[in-house]
């Protein structure tokens, strides 16, 4: 007689988003006995190909929530772009969300961010919020930071998208003038930047913490163009940046992926901004760490053991493809020795993220300069710079 081993409960897990990071996820899903459904905007998103189940509709939209939430058993996010307040109804109405709306705030809401974050004591660049538009207090806040302040959308910008960092005051002044017809405005004071660096945290709903080590994040045109494990700080710089990571974690809260993205200065460390899902500086984890950002942010939200962040090599650098005028070979970027080439299965476009490389090893150098000869093959729009 035929034996039938029942195989366990299925689990599953809604995204709110059908974008890179949600494919990612559905990647590490099989293996955790997890079936993904995502709530996509089109048709054409990149996780629509790999996700077990797809609804079509907006994130912001209650009704599409709903009916994604009504097919799984937690629901999570591929990016912020949501309205809170749904959010929030949804789970006072007892859908499990991770996650939570109360985390998720930090993300939607950079004003909030900012004022949570300094009014806990963490070190973050001097600011002034604008409700509405307010001449005399851009002024004001240009004197006070004696500069051409940063300008930010408190939401709704991603990618350098919704930021203006420019030495131009007019420039300035002009850009917080038209965010402000959309919402809340954050000046911020220019720092100048020895570095940036990232701290990705996994939390589990039984509270429990698991830390990548600290990463190193280049940013051209406002985009991340390259991620370096380990992060090349100095003793004292790495004791402050774990120091307000983990304060960070535990004022946040979230469960899932956390990512922190802090300043290096020559007055210190400054968080920059933080996110409450998987993130672009954790993508070198599917290969150089012995569990990925996506498998850990899923056993998060489900309820499971977070799995070991060790680094599985002493190095790994990360590299983004993001479209420039045409594409380049896919067969030339795999044919460099070690290249993980993730492809996103995204329409080509001039400026948006298409995937990444990852390249791992005992030799830093090597490992950088493959990464991005495989990046270069595939075509990037940013080059390597010199350290
Ligand atoms: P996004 O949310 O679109 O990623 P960020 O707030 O992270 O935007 O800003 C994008 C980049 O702009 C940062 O990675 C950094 O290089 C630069 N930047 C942002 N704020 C400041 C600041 N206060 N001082 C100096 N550079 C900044």
């Amino acid at each position: 007689m035929l034996k039938v081993t029942q195989s366990p409960a299925t689990t599953r897990v809604g995204v709110v988003g059908a974008g890179q990071l949600a494919r990612m996820m559905a990647q590490a899903a099989s293996p955790l006995n997890i079936a993904l459904t995502v709530l996509a905007s089109n048709s054409a998103d990149a996780a629509n190909d790999v996700a077990d189940f797809v609804v079509i509709g907006a994130a912001t939209d209650e009704v599409a929530l709903r009916e994604l939430s009504s097919l799984v058993d937690v629901v999570t996010f591929d990016h912020e772009l949501v309205d809170l307040a749904v959010i929030e109804k949804l789970e006072l109405e007892g859908t499990k969300i991770f996650p939570s709306s109360a985390a998720l705030r930090f993300a939607v809401d950079k004003a909030y961010q900012r004022r949570t974050l300094q009014a806990a004591g963490v070190p973050v660049p001097r600011f002034v919020i604008l409700d509405s538009w307010d001449e005399a207090a851009f002024d004001e806040a240009s004197e006070k930071f004696a500069g051409v302040p940063v300008v930010k959308a408190a939401r709704g910008g991603y990618d350098g998208r919704g930021v203006v960092v420019t030495n131009d005051l007019n420039e300035a002044r002009e850009g917080a003038r038209r965010m402000s017809e959309s919402g809340e405005v954050l000046l911020e004071e220019r720092l100048t930047l020895l570095s940036e660096v990232a701290g990705v945290v996994a939390t589990n709903t039984l509270g429990e913490r698991a830390y990548w080590p600290i990463v190193t994040t280049v940013q051209t045109n406002g985009m991340c163009s390259e991620v370096r494990f380990p992060a090349e700080l100095g003793p004292q710089d790495l004791v402050e940046v774990l120091d307000i990571t983990q304060r960070v974690a535990a004022i946040v809260n979230a469960v899932g992926i956390l990512a922190i993205e802090l300043f290096v200065t020559s007055d210190g460390v400054f968080v920059n901004e933080v996110a409450t899902r998987p993130h672009n500086s954790g993508h070198w984890t599917i290969e150089g760490s012995r569990t990925s950002q996506f498998e850990n942010h899923l056993r998060g939200v489900v309820g499971l053991p977070l799995g070991e962040t060790t680094p599985t090599e002493r190095f790994a650098v990360m590299v983004n493809i993001v479209g420039t005028d045409e594409p380049g070979s896919l067969e030339n970027a795999q044919a460099v020795a070690g290249a993980h080439v993730h492809d996103y299965g995204k329409t080509w476009r001039t400026g948006r993220k298409l995937g990444h490389v990852t390249v791992v090893g005992d030799d830093a150098t090597s490992v950088r300069v493959r990464a991005w000869k495989s990046a270069n093959a595939l075509k990037t729009s940013a080059q390597m710079e010199d350290e």
